[in-house]
């Protein structure tokens, strides 16, 4: 890591914390939400924790989905939901009827799914073609471009629209991404990542396959639960003063403290353009 990145991170990081404590130590609400609907992949990457110690499969139940969709709507939340965690969606059979169920009472919302895209086929297509609610499907290739053909195929078949709602990746299999709390191999150095804050937790909520409200998207094992869908209101849970407490900590730039978060090098991911002033933090 040169020292002109590591001190243009460090500016950044300054930059979002401000931010940050003008607009969001306030909210009351996340603006995105992840639901691991199954916990079940088709690969095994290397740069990923499933392919180190796959988890037992769990798929989550219509019901559980349509509890959280209720409350979301009661919430009137109009943020992103992403049916993907660390798993790959399209494992979990009723996916599209998940889709479907979210597009029907949350029109606002914006979907998203992540996928290796091996298991999208033309059913999934057309299930996909007929959801009102605005989705993006980030396929990540990791065939050197076979599953992009196949797709691309596939998806010639339809309106440039639809089309232009898949983000097409070519990726590989010797990538090195983040640590995801230390569930994977590291990217960085730790002494690099070791004081970073990571604001996550203030703008997004991650449930698990049981239910469990986690700390976020790299809680691989599900740690670190805050409560549960089944016993708590969602806003109850985000607004706990144990969740509080811990985004403060964050805040504080103490992730050393929070054992998941000490092995993690994670730092403001995903933060949109109003809040960070650029297209990426
Ligand atoms: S630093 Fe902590 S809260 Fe942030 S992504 Fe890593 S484990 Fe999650």
């Amino acid at each position: 890591m040169d020292l002109w990145r590591r001190l243009r991170d460090m500016y950044r990081n300054a930059r979002v914390r401000r931010k940050v404590a003008e607009h969001v130590e306030g909210s009351d609400l996340f603006y995105k939400l992840g639901i691991e609907i199954t916990s079940a992949c088709n690969y095994r990457c290397p740069f990923c924790p499933q392919s180190k110690s796959a988890r037992p499969e769990a798929y989550m139940s219509f019901s559980s989905v349509s509890l959280i969709v209720e409350q979301l709507v009661a919430l009137r939340y109009a943020g992103e939901i992403s049916l993907s965690v660390t798993n790959e969606p399209f494992c979990h059979p009723r996916c599209l009827e998940f889709a479907g169920l979210i597009s029907k009472k949350l029109p606002k919302c914006n979907l998203r799914f992540n996928s290796n895209g091996s298991l999208i086929d033309k059913i999934i297509l057309d299930g996909l073609h007929g959801i009102s609610t605005p989705f993006i499907a980030q396929i990540n290739d990791y065939t050197g471009g076979r599953e992009l053909s196949r797709l691309g195929g596939l998806l010639s078949g339809y309106d440039a629209e639809f089309q232009s709602r898949f983000i097409l990746k070519r990726r590989s299999f010797g990538e090195r991404l983040s640590t995801r709390g230390g569930a994977a191999q590291s990217r960085r150095r730790r002494d690099y990542f070791g004081d970073f804050d990571c604001l996550l937790p203030y703008f997004r909520m991650d449930i698990g396959t049981d239910g469990s409200v986690i700390l976020c998207c790299a809680d691989y094992r599900y740690q670190m639960a805050f409560g549960n869908i089944h016993t708590a209101a969602l806003k109850d849970i985000w607004n706990s003063e144990e969740f509080r407490e811990l985004r403060r900590t964050l805040f504080r730039g103490k992730r050393r403290s929070v054992s998941l978060c000490s092995r993690c090098d994670m730092a403001a991911p995903g933060l949109p353009q109003w809040l960070t002033g650029s297209s990426s933090a």
